[in-house]
């Protein structure tokens, strides 16, 4: 078996752990990284992010072209799907990013080990499994393996019409009716593509809402949109078990019907993935969630292991652990490295896009903080008329005394985008009345955001 040596070796090759080890070799630090997977990236580059992105603008041009290109004066006929093509594009998107993070660790110099990284003891992990068995010794062993998916008691899932938003990433042909369990980020945008490509499509929500955590008013109005587009949706339905029965998966739902349907999409949430880690080896110990517990530096109570991402506290999102890990290792070898969790962003990539930083307006209640808020919408706006994308608005909401942005959420056309700039409003402190003394240029979708922000003082121009 090779013995190796490094400064730091990573766990895990997903958006937290690849991104860390490229910052930690930037830095000259001698750097691994372990991933049992042969596709570097993880979830979100293999089954998560990427491929659900290119699934959604897919299925969007798809629609547009059968739905809205006409109102443009754009006439089509003959418009069909080729699924087969539509998946392999997605396929090839994939490729071409698993691809670019090896390229990235070559550039880089991070040493790749193929599969499964087990602590034998601190600062020693062996890597079994998919490739060359390797015993590696380390100064520093960052614990970055993400999530999988949470399962819901009661369901069979069968690996292909009862799954998870992997299968719902390959359909090989569109379900007459797809049930989606959860009305979450998974939920929302997988049920859109299916949706848009022609199924008919449920979604069983446990709440009396979709999107928690996300601004209430927001996601009520995102509810009415997507209701509109055909998506139908029971909210405080509590599903208790789902199943194949003589052929058709059924969905038991607590107090109601059971739902039949082609496919069933679960999508409740993630899980902390630790198993088979040997965290019991170094006597690591985890909450009562199942996430490693860690200090503002990403440092576990045993000396040499940090973990960031999935596996820790705080959001599930691809571009937090990115954040967590170039803070990690920067602190590693700096001394320095932080994180600003009150600037942390996140996109709901439906047509239009949810998008939402800082705090909402239940929070900043709850939290007895006295705010000013300023809403402008997506029809009002000159660029958004002519792209034909008028539902959506922007709020703002600024805090009262000082008038400094604490929260911004968007619903509406390229909503991901706008979000960038009320997150660097928010990353470097400003007040609404920045953002409204910033230009923008004319026309633009972020022209919104500025006006939003004049309609926090009451003066919005175009309205
Ligand atoms: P989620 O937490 O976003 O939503 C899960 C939903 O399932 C919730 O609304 C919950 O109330 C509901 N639910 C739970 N149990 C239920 C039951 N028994 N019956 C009916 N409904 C039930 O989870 P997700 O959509 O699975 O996404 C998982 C993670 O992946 C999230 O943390 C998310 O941040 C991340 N993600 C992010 C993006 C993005 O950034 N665009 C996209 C996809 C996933």
């Amino acid at each position: 078996m090779a013995r190796k040596k490094h400064d730091l070796v990573v766990l895990g090759g997903g958006p937290g752990g690849y991104v860390a080890a490229i910052r930690a070799a930037q830095l000259g630090l001698d750097t691994a990284c372990i991933d049992k997977e042969k596709a570097l990236g993880g979830t979100c580059v293999r089954v998560g992010c990427i491929p659900s992105k290119a699934l959604l603008e897919a299925s969007e041009h798809y629609y547009e072209a059968k739905h809205h290109l006409g109102s443009f004066g754009v006439r089509i006929t003959g418009v069909e799907l080729d699924l087969p093509k539509m998946l392999a594009k997605k396929d090839a998107v994939v490729k071409a990013n698993t691809q670019g993070v090896d390229f990235l660790f070559k550039k880089n110099k991070v040493s790749r080990y193929l599969g499964t990284g087990r602590f034998t003891d601190k600062g020693r992990v062996v890597v079994e499994g998919n490739g060359e068995p390797a015993e590696l010794e380390a100064k520093h062993v960052l614990i970055a393996t993400g999530s999988g998916v949470a399962k819901l008691r009661g369901v069979d899932f069968d690996g292909d019409r009862v799954g998870t938003s992997t299968e719902g990433l390959s359909y090989p042909e569109v379900p007459g009716h797809l049930v989606v369990i959860g009305a979450g980020y998974i939920g929302l945008e997988l049920g859109s593509v299916w949706a848009r490509l022609g199924a008919k499509v449920t979604v069983l929500e446990y709440l009396d809402r979709i999107l928690p955590g996300m601004d209430t008013e927001i996601a009520a109005e995102a509810l009415k949109v997507l209701k509109k587009q055909g998506l139908a949706f029971q909210l405080g339905a509590k599903v208790t078990g789902a199943g194949i029965q003589r052929g058709k998966c059924v969905v038991e739902v607590e107090g109601a019907a059971p739902v039949e349907c082609d496919r069933v999409l679960v999508a409740v949430g993630r899980s902390p993935y630790t198993a088979g880690l040997g965290l019991d080896a170094i006597g690591l110990e985890l909450d009562e969630r199942g996430r490693i517990p860690v200090n503002e530096h990403f440092a576990t109570a045993v000396e040499g292991v940090y973990a960031i991402g999935d596996v820790i506290r705080g959001p599930m999102l691809a571009h937090k652990a990115e954040d967590e890990g170039i803070a990690c290792v920067e602190y590693l070898a700096t001394g320095y490295g932080h994180v600003n969790y009150d600037a942390i962003p996140g996109v709901v990539f439906t047509n239009p896009e949810v998008a939402s930083v800082g705090k909402t307006e239940e929070e900043l209640r709850e939290q007895g903080i006295a705010y000013k808020k300023g809403v402008f919408p997506y029809s009002a706006n000159g660029r958004a008329r002519a792209l034909g994308a008028t539902e959506g608005r922007v709020k703002i909401l600024a805090d009262r005394e000082t008038d400094r942005v604490l929260g911004v959420h968007v619903l509406g056309a390229r909503a991901g985008d706008l979000i960038a700039e009320a997150t660097a409003a928010i990353e470097f402190s400003a007040t609404a009345e920045d953002l409204a003394r910033t230009c923008h240029a004319h026309p633009t979708l972020a022209e919104i955001v500025r006006e939003a922000a004049f309609a926090v003082d009451g003066r919005a121009i175009h309205i």
